[in-house]
């Protein structure tokens, strides 16, 4: 199979960071800003930022339907931290006017590890990345309130959920795209992968 092509949804937020570690993991990877952007990609990244931004963002661009459309019909998605945000079905505290595009049946509580500590960095053992834990960047990061039925939790920190995958749609709390270490990415692009290949059959 071709190399997958990775979007990286590119309204706000540290779109340049995720396209570096998807291009790393033999994913061609291209921002995202229009509607007609989402055809012929395989996967998307929704990068973390600011989620009410990405989200009025995405209204005004006309993408966040289009999007909503996509991530039901099985589009593999990841969303970090903001992105994170956006991809819960229900937000705990969300701001006036900020939508979600859904796709994990969570309930997220957004800047609940940033009152106490903005910014910091702690070893997460995420399920299904190999080898040593990675180095989980948290800043004024969302946590995982609870999960439906059908959710994978992934990773936990201080006993919060920080990682979490339903079918092709992947979230973490933290920035992999800030470390240089892929391994997080590489799952993801091994999953759109997977799902490319099954749509083939
Ligand atoms: N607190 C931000 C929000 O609500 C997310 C922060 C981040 O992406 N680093 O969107």
């Amino acid at each position: 199979m071709s190399d997958p092509v990775v979007g990286v949804l590119a309204l706000q937020g540290d779109v340049r960071e995720h396209l570096v570690a998807l291009a790393a993991t033999g994913a061609v990877a291209r921002p995202v800003r229009r509607a007609q952007e989402l055809d012929g990609i395989d996967g998307l990244v929704l990068p973390g930022g600011e989620s009410t931004t990405i989200s009025k963002l995405a209204v005004l661009f006309g993408v966040l339907d289009p999007l909503r459309a996509r991530v039901r019909a099985g589009l593999p998605v990841y969303g970090t931290c903001a992105g994170m945000i956006l991809l819960a079905d229900k937000i705990l505290d969300p701001r006036s006017g900020q939508e979600t595009v859904g796709g994990i049946d969570m309930i997220v509580r957004r800047n609940a590890f940033g009152r106490q500590n903005e910014s910091f960095e702690a070893a997460v053992a995420v399920r299904g990345v190999p080898g040593e834990p990675v180095e989980g960047v948290f800043i004024r990061a969302p946590w995982v309130e609870s999960v439906g039925g059908a959710v994978e939790v992934l990773a936990e920190h201080d006993g919060h959920i920080v990682a979490v995958r339903q079918g092709d749609v992947l979230a973490t709390s933290f920035h992999p795209e800030l470390t240089g270490d892929h391994r997080v990415h590489a799952l993801f692009v091994d999953m759109v992968r997977a799902r490319a290949k099954a749509d083939a059959l």
